[in-house]
C-alpha cells in the first residue's frame, strides 16, 4: 500500500523529524512517494521511489495553506493509503488542513505501531491507548523522535511539480523570523535535553549554567544537546518560550533528560515523561520528579553542575 510523505524543510534542508516520519512510512508501506516543498530545497533525501518537489521563494519557511494544496496536487496524481507527516509544530497545522481537505481521519502525536495499531498517549501520557484507524486515506503523524530515521538508501525519482499557488493562500505569512543559532538545537530534536527551572535562582544562574552543561555534554558525547527550562523559567523571562517543555511547551522524547530544580508538575511532566532516561536534581526529596525520574541527586544544583561539567570536560 502507498504512502505520501510530507518532507518539511527548513533552510532547504529535509528536517529530522521528516527523515523519521519516512523511517515510520517505510515500516508501513512497501511504495513511498515524498512531497518535498521549499524556497530551493535540496534533493539529496533517499528511500523513496519518487519525490514531488515544489519550489517558490514564498515558502522560505513552511507556510501549512499553499502546502496542503501542494500534496492535495500529489495525492491527486498518485493516490495513496497513508498520507505521513511528522507532528512538529508545522506537520501539526498542516495535518489539520489536510483532514479537512480529504475528508479523512488522522491521527497524530503518535509514539509506536504494534501489529496494526498505533500506540497515543492520553492524559498528559498518564494512559497509552492502542488505536485502529480505518479508511483511506489516513492521515498519520508521529511524534519526532518516536521512531528511527529511514536506513533506506534508495535513489528517488523526482518530479518537478509547477502549479501557479493563488495569492490568497500566503495570506497568513511571517513577517518577522528570528534565526537560531545553527547550536541552538530545537528541544524536540535532540538526543539530550537539559532543562532548568524555577529552582536555578535567576536568568544570570540559568543563562551561565544550563547551556555550560550543554555544550559539556555536546562535547563529551558527540550528540545533539539542547537545553530546555520549565514555564516557570519562561515566564521569569529567563529563556524564550521555544525552548518552555510541557502542556503548554513542547513534548520532548530525548534519551536522556536533566531536569534541575524542576519540580516535576503535571503539566510540565506531560512533554518529558517519554524521555528514555531522566536524571533530576533537585534539593528537596518529596519533589515530584524523583517520582519519575529514573536517576536522581538530592542536592541543591550549585553542588552538583560545577564538578559535573568540569568532569564532561576532563579537567
Ligand atoms: C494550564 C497550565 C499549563 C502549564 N504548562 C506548563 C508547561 O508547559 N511546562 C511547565 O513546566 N509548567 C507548566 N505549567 C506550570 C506548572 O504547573 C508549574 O508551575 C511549573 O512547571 C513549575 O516550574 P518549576 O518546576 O521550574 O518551579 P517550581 O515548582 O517552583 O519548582 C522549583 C524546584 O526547584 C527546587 N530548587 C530550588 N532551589 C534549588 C537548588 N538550589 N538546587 C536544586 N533544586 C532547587 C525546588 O525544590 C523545587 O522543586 C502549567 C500550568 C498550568 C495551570
Amino acid at each position: 500500500m502507498k504512502a505520501l510523505v510530507v518532507l518539511e524543510t527548513l533552510k532547504g534542508k529535509v528536517r529530522e523529524a521528516s527523515h523519521e516520519a519516512l523511517g515510520f512510512a517505510r515500516e508501513l508501506s512497501d511504495e513511498v512517494v515524498g512531497v518535498l516543498v521549499g524556497k530551493e530545497p535540496e534533493r539529496d533525501v533517499r528511500g523513496l521511489e519518487r519525490v514531488y518537489v515544489f519550489s517558490d521563494p514564498r515558502l522560505d519557511i513552511p507556510l501549512s495553506a499553499p502546502v496542503a494544496k501542494v500534496v492535495e496536487e500529489v495525492f491527486r496524481r498518485e493516490g495513496g493509503k497513508y498520507v505521513v507527516l511528522a507532528a512538529t509544530p508545522f506537520g501539526k497545522e498542516l495535518g489539520g488542513r489536510l483532514a479537512a481537505l480529504f475528508n479523512a481521519p488522522i491521527l497524530d502525536d503518535f509514539t509506536g505501531y504494534e501489529d496494526g495499531l498505533f500506540v497515543k498517549g492520553f492524559y498528559s501520557n498518564k494512559v497509552f491507548a492502542k488505536i485502529r484507524i480505518d479508511g483511506s486515506p489516513v492521515i498519520l503523524s508521529p511524534r519526532p523522535r518516536a521512531f528511527k530515521p529511514s536506513q533506506d538508501t534508495r535513489e528517488p525519482e523526482y518530479v518537478d511539480l509547477d502549479l501557479a499557488l493563488d495569492e490568497s493562500l500566503f495570506a497568513a505569512h511571517p513577517v518577522e523570523v528570528k534565526e537560531k543559532s545553527p547550536e541552538d538545537i530545537d528541544v524536540t530534536e535532540a538526543d539530550i535535553v537539559v532543562s532548568g527551572g524555577r529552582g536555578m535562582g535567576s536568568a544570570e544562574n540559568y543563562q551561565k549554567w544550563i547551556p555550560a552543561l550543554k555544550d559539556a555534554l555536546a562535547k563529551a558525547t558527540g550528540m545533539k544537546v539542547a537545553y530546555g527550562a520549565s514555564r516557570a523559567a519562561v515566564d521569569a523571562g529567563w529563556v524564550d518560550h521555544s525552548h518552555q517543555v510541557g502542556q503548554t511547551g513542547k513534548t520532548v522524547s530525548p534519551l536522556v533528560y536533566f531536569a534541575i530544580g524542576i519540580s516535576g508538575a503535571i503539566q510540565h511532566q506531560a512533554g518529558m515523561r517519554t524521555s528514555k532516561t531522566i536524571i533530576a536534581i533537585n534539593k528537596d526529596p518529596e519533589a515530584p520528579i524523583f517520582g519519575l525520574a529514573d536517576y536522581g541527586m538530592v542536592s541543591k544544583w550549585e553542588d552538583v553542575l560545577p564538578g559535573l561539567i568540569e568532569k564532561l570536560k576532563g579537567e
